[in-house]
């Protein structure tokens, strides 16, 4: 399913997407909820499962979001719209209670936790997060429902995501939330003892190995494809390739048996390649040069720039090559399109005193680096 939370960046021109371990969670928005009606409520609601996906994060699983919907006003006992945390006590008489609200579950399977927010800060108890769960009819898969108040935050939800993943069997067909450990609480074994742990009254974030492990087993992990990463459309990287010398004429101003040793300094976007050869004479076979480096355009206006200089050189003195540059826009896929892909490129003659040559190079795109989608887990890669 997809995730709503997470968007896919703007300026993705392809997502990766792979195996991963997902809890699938549909959000329901009552009436009297503070994000009823609310234009925020998406990054708000959001927000909160980004803090409790952080936490569970290291148990190797993130959560996908399916959907975000605003139930309406029904008539129905106790009304929707008449739903308030304060006149609700989080225990085991919820489920009756909230009967109807734990049955509106619309597009949400037995695999998918529903969560429901309502108006109020806390329940009568004081806390700000409840969990729930009971048998499907038929009996083959338990249903989770978690209610949340106004005040809840990122740690109360990953909380009461807590309850429903230790959700296991302790003989066939009898259920039980009792927290991993160690820490324990004798005296409420469904939460911790240690202040810094998630499964606190008062929510920490720190889990343990075991919690970790159930949480991980917990059949509502399921195996999905995620996407996970993308490639932006900048930067992007090209290859240019220096490939050959043509040579026409030489003229070193010496000897009748011209030959010249030579070198040049091909300069791309900054980067200086050297390219130095002894002997060079006219002929038919080109020399083979044969240096490339890789160069980032990072924003639409970046160019890439060549430029050609060098120097023969020999007992005497040293004399300057012709010289040549070049610079590719975004008007020609930065030289990649000129007329169409794959093309050799080429300096056309270049001609002073010392020689009469043409250099050929290329430019070819080359796969960009890939970036993580932002709030994805990595560590639920299968
Ligand atoms: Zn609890």
């Amino acid at each position: 399913m997809v995730d709503i939370c997470r968007e896919k960046p703007k300026d993705a021109i392809q997502i990766n997407a792979k195996k991963c371990r997902v809890v699938n969670l549909c959000m329901y928005i009552t009436p009297t909820s503070t994000y009823f009606h609310n234009p925020h409520q998406k990054e708000e609601i959001c927000k909160i499962v980004q803090e409790a996906s952080t936490i569970w994060c290291d148990a190797e699983i993130v959560f996908n979001v399916n959907r975000i919907d605003e139930l309406q006003h029904v008539r129905t006992d106790p009304p929707f719209e008449k739903l308030r945390a304060e006149d609700i006590t989080c225990n085991a008489d919820i489920g009756e209670r909230l009967v109807n609200l734990f049955n509106t579950r619309p597009g949400c399977d037995d695999l998918t936790i529903a969560v429901y927010w309502i108006g109020g800060n806390a329940f009568q108890d004081g806390s700000t997060g409840c969990h729930h769960f009971s048998f499907s009819t038929p009996k083959e898969h338990l249903q989770h429902s978690i209610v949340l108040t106004d005040n809840a935050n990122g740690k109360v939800f990953a909380h009461e995501l807590g309850h429903a993943l230790f959700v296991r069997e302790k003989t066939p067909g009898d259920f039980f939330n009792d927290d991993p450990g160690p820490g324990t609480d004798p005296n409420d074994p469904i939460h911790n003892k240690n202040s810094d742990n998630l499964m606190n009254h008062i929510a920490g974030t720190q889990t343990t190995d075991d919690q970790r492990k159930v949480a991980k087993n917990s059949k509502l992990v399921v195996q999905e494809f995620c996407d996970v990463s993308f490639i932006p459309l900048f930067p992007k990287r090209f290859e240019v390739e220096i490939l050959s010398m043509g040579v026409h004429e030489v003229d070193d101003g010496l000897d009748p048996d011209d030959d010249l040793e030579l070198r040049w300094n091909f300069n791309i976007n900054g980067t200086v390649l050297t390219w130095e050869h002894h002997q060079i004479e006219d002929g038919p076979v080109p020399y083979h040069i044969g240096v490339r480096t890789v160069v980032s355009v990072d924003k639409e206006t970046d160019v890439i720039t060549i430029g050609m200089s060098g120097v023969e050189f020999d007992e005497d003195e040293n004399d300057a090559l012709p010289t040549f540059s070049a610079t590719f826009d975004k008007t020609t896929n930065w030289g990649t399109n000129i007329p169409t892909p794959p093309v050799v490129l080429s300096t056309s003659i270049l001609e002073n005193d010392e020689i009469k040559c043409e250099i050929f190079f290329k430019i070819t795109s080359v796969a960009s680096a890939e970036k993580a989608i932002p709030g994805f887990c990595q560590t639920a890669l299968v």
